[in-house]
């Protein structure tokens, strides 16, 4: 089963601790978004499960395999950050190819994959394209691409949409949802946008200074805030 648990997981960077002890379990193609403040530890948490960033304590599993130890590559699991960069000199397609390339994966392997992944997010027309005569939502898409054909157990996105404008957000957001129904991918996804957590996840995590305030569906949160920081926090106006 391709989910994922943190058990304990603490981050500290010298003596200073900044993810406290959290617990979580996110189960097999469930929708997972983190949500709080700016510098809550949203990104570390979230670099701890990819490998970027080293864990202090706690343990993490990935589909029953503790991983702690494992390299990123090494983790089935792939991120889609909010600065995504493509490679400028190589088109769609190339640039959607990337790692399959360094994996060696064989030519006509990665021609099927990437004219599947390109059907699915909309690219076919854009594959020979550069990244500078694209939208810069067909440039968020081809990052999700260059995510998606590497098939992860585990999806990670930390506020992928936070440098497009709101009707683009908006729009994006629909497709990501859409996305995740067709792929059923497990995925924990980042954001400091309560509308965007309210409209994507199964469950919402609410954390603020290191710490999980509540965990639950986005109707329990919202109809059941445990405190007045999560009525607080979800109530805002975006
Ligand atoms: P969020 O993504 O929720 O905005 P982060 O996970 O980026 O928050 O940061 C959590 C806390 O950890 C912040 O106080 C931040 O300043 C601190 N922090 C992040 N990275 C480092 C680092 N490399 N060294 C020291 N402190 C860091
Ligand atoms: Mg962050």
């Amino acid at each position: 089963m391709s989910g994922v648990t943190l058990d304990g997981i603490v981050k500290a960077y010298g003596a200073l601790q900044v993810v406290h002890g959290i617990d979580l379990t996110v189960a097999e193609k469930e929708f997972v978004v983190l949500v709080g403040p700016s510098g809550c530890g949203k990104s570390t948490t979230l670099r701890m499960v990819a490998g970027l960033e080293e864990i202090t304590d706690g343990d993490l599993w990935i589909d029953g395999r503790r991983m702690n130890r494992v390299a990123p590559k090494d983790r089935d699991v792939a991120m889609v950050f909010q600065n995504y960069a493509l490679y400028p000199h190589l088109n769609v397609a190339e640039n959607m190819a990337f790692g399959l390339r360094i994996r060696k994966t064989p030519k006509d392997e990665i021609k099927t994959t990437i004219d599947d992944v390109a059907e699915v997010l909309g690219l076919t027309p854009y594959l020979d394209r550069r990244p500078a005569d694209l939208s810069g939502g067909q440039r968020q898409r081809v990052a999700m691409g260059r995510a998606i054909v590497r098939h992860p157990k585990v999806f990670l996105f930390d506020e992928p949409l936070s440098n497009l404008d709101a009707k683009l957000r908006t729009q994006m957001r629909a497709e990501i949802k859409r996305l995740h129904n067709r792929l059923g991918v497990t995925s924990i996804y980042v954001t400091h946008d309560q509308v965007e957590a309210m409209t994507l996840a199964d469950r919402i995590v609410v954390m603020n200074d290191g710490r999980i305030e509540q965990v639950g569906t986005p109707m329990e949160l919202f109809n059941n805030p445990a405190n007045t920081f999560v009525a607080g926090f979800l109530g805002s106006p975006p």
